[in-house]
């Protein structure tokens, strides 16, 4: 039986996606029998003369993990779009825009200002930018363009299947595994690779039979949780109402919120903006209508309204940028 040909990239990226592969365990090892990695430059010797050389459409799947937000990783991804039959977005970054994606409250230049001259851990007298090098014999480096906004993959090329997830969890990396051949073959049962239904439903916390309203909302360092109530009784944000299932509840095990990383549900058109109206409709004492000084009070507990409600899709959602 022929393997599938595959190659692997990372843009805008932590590095933790490509982490996650090599965290399977003994699978990894397995993967040789089934597979054959042709470009995966972070993890094994390649150069970008070895992705050029690969003939058009020669590639069964191509797995792209990061956030596109230079030129570079935009042109990286259009390769990978005419070698490979199949383009596979991994990782929330490459899904929805992700953590890089909250760059995009901010202009290039602001960015540039905060990350060379602002940030306090900074000494940088002489304030010294990033600059081409060359000069040296056989030696020039040119600096990728830093594109205004940061977007996710399926904002630059057509994507066919998604594996949500900051990193995917091991389950879902084992589905996208046992996946590849339907995958390469166009024929996978999921173009995403969670549930349809909320992660709710896989939530091992007990919910009250009648809606609870929360009188207050806090933040997860200013409230010890109990361990068996649904968060959000409890005034914590969690976003495990609007979220895809599929992670095995990892951040609600260790008594922390879900922030949204597998994506929001089907039927959802902008996550934040949904999660916010939900999250208003329960917030509050019993009475049918806040007043105005209790509805600001409440909404003063939510100090980064766009990290709480946008951390991993704010490329993705309908304002999803600041215009220069
Ligand atoms: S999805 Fe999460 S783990 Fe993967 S590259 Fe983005 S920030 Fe890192
Ligand atoms: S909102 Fe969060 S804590 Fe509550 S049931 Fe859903 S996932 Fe669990
Ligand atoms: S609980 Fe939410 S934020 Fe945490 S891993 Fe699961 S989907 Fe992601």
């Amino acid at each position: 039986m022929s393997r599938i040909r595959i190659i692997l990239n990372w843009g805008a990226s932590c590095g933790g996606c490509d982490v996650s592969i090599l965290d399977v365990g003994r699978a990894i090892l397995d993967l040789p029998e089934s597979v054959e990695i042709l470009y995966w430059p972070v993890a094994l010797d390649f150069k970008r003369q070895d992705l050029e050389n690969l003939p058009d459409g020669s590639v069964d799947v191509g797995i792209i993990n990061g956030a596109v937000r230079t030129a570079e990783q935009e042109e990286e991804a259009r390769i990978f779009r005419t070698k490979c039959k199949q383009i596979v977005a991994y990782g929330s970054c490459a899904c929805f825009g992700g953590i890089p994606g909250l760059a995009n409250q901010f202009t290039s230049e602001e960015l540039l200002q905060r990350a060379y001259f602002e940030a306090p851990s900074n000494v940088n007298e002489e304030g010294t930018m990033p600059q081409p090098v060359s000069g040296q014999e056989g030696f020039s480096l040119t600096l990728p363009e830093f594109l205004p906004e940061v977007r996710s993959l399926e904002q630059v090329v057509p994507v066919d299947c998604y594996v949500p997830g900051c990193p995917p969890s091991n389950s879902t990396i084992m589905e996208l595994l046992g996946a590849l051949g339907s995958i390469a073959a166009g024929n996978a049962a999921k173009k995403v690779l969670a549930s349809d239904k909320a992660l709710c439903y896989d939530c091992p916390r007990g919910k009250t039979k009648e809606a609870k309203k929360a009188a207050t909302l806090y933040r997860p360092h200013e409230i010890i949780a109990g361990s068996e109530h649904c968060l959000l009784e409890q005034g914590i944000v969690c976003l495990g109402f609007a979220t895809r299932g599929g992670c095995g509840a990892r951040c609600i095990n260790v008594n922390m919120p879900c922030r949204g990383c597998y994506g929001w549900l089907p039927a959802m058109s902008d996550p934040g903006a949904e999660a916010m109206s939900a999250i208003a409709s329960i917030t509050g004492e019993w009475e049918d209508y806040l007043q105005p000084p209790k509805i600001m009070e409440v909404l003063e507990a939510v100090k980064d309204a766009v990290g709480i409600f946008y951390p991993f899709s704010l490329p993705s959602a309908i304002i999803n940028r600041k215009r220069g």
